[in-house]
């Protein structure tokens, strides 16, 4: 992702300050006035990374309708697959993987559907998880996963394809990454500084392994700078935004 600017953390996830700025760059300032006043509610497409559905890569129905909680989850939650590191970069392969992920969780582990709500391939393709978790993610609600022992309700789980134990995250991926910690942020009001943490924090286990777990710290500031990016350039609300649009479209089109 574009950063151009270096610029500390702390200067927009101020206390008040993150939700208003991100409400100006995605609605534009004037109409972010407006909403502030309204409350909350957060509806751009163009802010929205391209996500596979589970129609495109061919999910099996739940066992069971997801459980939906009327409130947004307050932390994300990286993880790996602990699969191999595939050289495959291909949607195709990407598809393949949500599906033997599912397979896995409710063949294996018994579950009622695939366990997390994104899931991101090595070849940086962004597939929907658990059944409703993008119409949730609009909604401001959550889709109750099965990613983190005794942290299901409150959080959002993000499975990386591979095992980062010791190899490093390729880019395309880490790009993804970025840009969906970027859209829920976003979408739920989360200041990234605190609210991105690894498996691993929560629960007694490796994941997401020793070196994507060490990137956390610049995912955060990735994050929060690619959120104050997107607020600066809302200023004017017409042509400005524009730009950021059509650069942000160019990234999905390679
Ligand atoms: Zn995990």
């Amino acid at each position: 992702m574009a950063i151009s600017r270096p610029r500390g953390v702390a200067a927009i996830v101020g206390e008040g300050t993150l939700r208003r700025n991100v409400l100006r760059a995605m609605l534009g300032a004037v109409a972010a006035d407006v909403m502030m006043a309204g409350g909350m509610m957060w509806a751009n497409a163009d802010a929205v990374p391209k996500v596979y559905t589970r129609k495109e890569w061919g999910a099996r129905p739940p066992r069971h309708p997801s459980r939906v909680l009327d409130r947004a989850p307050d932390h994300i939650i990286v993880h790996h697959t602990a699969s191999p590191n595939a050289g495959d970069g291909s949607r195709a392969h990407a598809f393949a993987l949500s599906r033997q992920i599912q397979r896995d969780h409710m063949e294996t582990q018994g579950w009622d559907d695939i366990g997390e709500q994104l899931t991101i391939s090595r070849g940086g393709h962004i597939m929907e998880g658990r059944a409703g978790s993008l119409q949730a993610i609009q909604d401001g609600r959550l889709v109750v996963g099965a990613q983190s022992l005794h942290h299901n309700e409150h959080t959002i789980g993000i499975e990386n394809e591979g095992t980062y134990l010791k190899e490093d995250v390729p880019g395309k991926l880490w790009e993804s990454l970025v840009e969906v910690c970027v859209w829920l942020c976003a979408a739920h009001q989360l200041d990234p500084s605190v609210a991105i943490i690894g498996h691993r924090d929560y629960n007694e286990t490796d994941c997401p392994g020793d070196v994507l777990y060490r990137r956390l710290p610049r995912l955060r500031v990735e994050v929060a700078r690619a959120l104050d990016d997107a607020a600066r350039h809302a200023g004017p609300p017409s042509d400005e935004r524009r730009r950021v649009t059509s650069r942000h479209q160019r990234r999905h089109r390679g």
